[in-house]
């Protein structure tokens, strides 16, 4: 890793130059801001269109004009195994065994479809632990589930605040809450990357303090996947589930995908695990028998509901083609770069400026953090924000005054992050 980085412009160029990543941003659409390409770092958010998605969702549209109803057979790509070939490229991302993974449904519907399983609370242990101020939609999952079941979410989850006077959370301060509430926890349910402040968790150790209490370990991916390097299965994670839209620029709203962990997925009594069973999940053999009972594949996919909608699944294989082509080692240490050069960046502002006006809330270990940076700011925060929109800068304003920024190694540069920079510091020396 690069420790001296510099401040200037052919810094920056050379950088980009030495950058063997650095043709892919040419299979992207760059949104434009008044004729020059924005610098996009809102891929945590809405990742960017590849420009094969088209091509990828045109095979489809031209089967299904040729074939009609025979394209679940007969298409180019069958659609009734279409999902199944998304299944490799995405174990390469998440660390998963083929079993253990689809791709389905969109996330916030697979969180509770995965609940459903995992989260069954008994009269002593019913608690959830998880993060304190997890994305919305997995609170509301968390609030609506606990009630439920009958249960009243003030007294059932548990969320796991940064001490005071911090940002974000140590290891031990989770691991301490799992021990603290063991006899009385039903699941352990992290984010992989907290969205506000871009910290990434430790989890195979929060997976490992869970288990040793008999607890289980289920992880909502959307801000780490195609981002950090994930191992589920060697971190014998539970359950995980993720969404496609962000870091995977796998289209608005696009497919949602799941693990479970292989010693789960051969249980197929519904009676032993239950889950809500639809006939995609039906033995695949049998399936159009159309029988009475439900014979549940002995795969992650007995949790699939419906059939698949092939032109999300077009889009995402569009883009699991850039990653593979890209490949995950090389993605990850440009990531890594990126990250560095991003905060050397913002440091040499704040220790010109001053913590007082400025500072960052994303742990500065690169092992506890992606691509997000979140800027926490004291003062001109609307102002900075305002003029990176007005500069082109395509970033994202949480309130109360955090701006966060995700460089992406698929098509942002580090030029990106040196103009950034400039506009930051132009509008706080003013
Ligand atoms: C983006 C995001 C969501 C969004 O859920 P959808 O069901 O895809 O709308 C949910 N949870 C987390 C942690 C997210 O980052």
């Amino acid at each position: 890793m690069i420790t001296n980085f510099e401040n200037n412009f052919s810094y920056a160029q050379k950088l980009d130059a030495a950058d063997d990543l650095k043709d892919f941003r040419e299979q992207f659409y760059i949104p434009k801001h008044q004729g020059k390409e924005s610098i996009y770092f809102n891929g945590n958010s809405l990742g960017l269109q590849p420009k094969s998605t088209l091509q990828y969702l045109q095979q489809e549209l031209d089967d299904w004009a040729r074939l009609g109803v025979d394209g679940h057979f007969d298409a180019i790509n069958p659609w009734v195994t279409y999902h199944e070939i998304l299944t490799r490229q995405l174990c390469n991302i998440v660390g998963a065994l083929p079993h253990e993974v689809v791709a389905m449904n969109s996330l916030t519907v697979n969180l509770h479809l995965l609940m459903v399983s995992f989260y069954r609370p008994t009269k002593k242990r019913y608690k959830i632990i998880c993060e304190a101020k997890a994305f919305p939609s997995d609170q509301y999952a968390f609030e609506s589930q606990v009630r439920f079941h009958g249960l009243d979410p003030d007294d059932a989850i548990i969320e796991v605040k940064p001490k005071r006077g911090e940002h974000y959370l140590h290891t031990s301060d989770i691991v301490d809450a799992i021990k603290k509430h063991s006899g009385e926890t039903a699941l352990v349910l992290f984010g992989g990357i907290n969205y506000y402040t871009g910290q990434l968790y430790d989890m195979e150790a929060i997976t490992k303090a869970a288990h040793e209490e008999g607890i289980i370990a289920g992880f909502d991916l959307a801000h780490a996947i195609g981002n950090v390097e994930l191992r589920l299965h060697d971190w014998k994670a539970d359950f995980a589930c993720w969404c496609s839209y962000k870091y995977l620029n796998s289209s608005p709203g696009g497919i949602s995908g799941i693990y479970i962990n292989e010693k789960y997925v051969k249980e197929t009594s519904l009676k032993k695990l239950p889950r809500f069973a639809g006939w995609w999940g039906y033995n695949k053999t049998t399936r159009f028998k159309m029988a009475r009972g439900f014979d549940a594949i002995p795969t992650a996919e007995s949790w699939q509901l419906s059939n698949s909608p092939i032109l999300i699944l077009a889009a995402h294989k569009a883009s699991l083609d850039i990653f593979e082509a890209a490949g995950m080692d090389r993605l990850h240490a440009k990531r890594k770069m990126l990250a560095a050069y991003i905060r050397f960046i913002l440091d040499k502002i704040i220790a010109d400026k001053g913590s007082e006006v400025t500072e960052v809330i994303t742990p500065a270990n690169e092992n506890e953090r992606g691509c997000q940076v979140s800027i926490l700011m004291h003062q001109r925060g609307r102002e900075t924000f305002d003029a990176l929109t007005k500069h082109g800068v395509v970033a994202d304003w949480r309130e109360p005054n955090v701006i966060r920024v995700a460089p992406v190694p698929l098509y942002n540069r580090f030029m990106d992050i040196w103009e950034f920079g400039q506009i930051v510091e132009a509008v706080l020396s003013k």
